[in-house]
């Protein structure tokens, strides 16, 4: 089995609670989604670039597809210092490789790398088929006020219950724009407390600025959102793409 890959780097972790550990990230093509913030090529290419010397911008082109032998190969050289604390799963969204998965994460917690997925948060049946050789979940809840898509509330209650009922470390991340509807933050809340439990933690992510993405929330609203959220869960952060400040990948 084969998969396609769009790059693998070391670097920063910019997001969540595990802001600034350094990670190994394996990015895979492809994303059923469209939410309209995304700052993230989806679409498959011929070829991956992988970056052998960390913020070296300086990128070795191979082609894909790539066999899990393969990846694991690349994950070797790029963390050669063993300086990573985890391999970070991101896209597009690595759930749609479920099956590729399956075959990769074996070989990788067979050599005691630590997992950490991120996630649109929304494929269940697909977590459920991988979650074994899983560490860590970032998962998103998206709201339809945000991304312009249609709400997929149900599948995400869905996965964060796997999350729980196998007692992985998750999280929840709801990325948040100025046109944040309150009503559907709210109604996210309380079904994270009751999916997840209120010790679920929850990040609310102010969307970054950039040309397409001007909707930035102020201040003033993340801290009322913060302060509402908090009112139903007990751990609400709000945390923003901090690898953008620090300009790297
Ligand atoms: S789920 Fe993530 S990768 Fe997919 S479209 Fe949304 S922001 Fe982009």
């Amino acid at each position: 089995m084969k998969t396609y890959l769009s790059e693998v780097f070391s670097s920063i972790q910019g997001e969540g609670p595990y802001v600034g550990e350094r990670h190994l990230f394996v990015r895979f093509s492809g994303c059923h989604r469209d939410c309209s913030f995304c700052d993230t090529p989806t679409e498959r290419t011929s070829a991956a670039r992988i970056e052998l010397i960390p913020g070296s911008g300086t990128f070795e082109t191979v082609p894909n597809p790539f066999t899990a032998e393969q990846v694991v190969e690349w994950i070797r050289k790029v963390d050669a210092q063993k300086t990573n604390r985890r391999i970070a799963l991101t896209g597009g969204e690595p759930l749609l490789q479920a099956p590729f998965l399956g075959e990769l994460l074996p070989r990788l917690c067979a050599e005691e790398y630590r997992i950490y997925l991120e996630s649109a948060g929304d494929l269940p049946q697909q977590l459920e088929s991988v979650i074994e050789w899983i560490n860590v979940v970032s998962m998103d809840v998206k709201l339809s006020s945000v991304t312009g898509e249609p709400n997929t509330f149900p599948a995400h209650w869905k996965f964060l219950k796997i999350c729980r009922d196998h007692k992985v470390d998750v999280f929840v991340k709801l990325v948040l724009s100025a046109e944040t509807d309150e009503d559907e933050l709210m109604e996210a809340a309380k079904v994270i407390l009751k999916a997840g439990g209120e010790e679920t933690v929850v990040v609310l992510q102010p969307m970054t600025r950039a040309e397409c993405n001007t909707a930035v929330p102020t201040g003033e609203l993340l801290l009322r959102w913060q302060d509402q959220v908090s009112s139903v869960l007990r751990d609400v952060r709000v945390i923003p793409q901090t690898h953008v400040m620090m300009e790297v990948l």
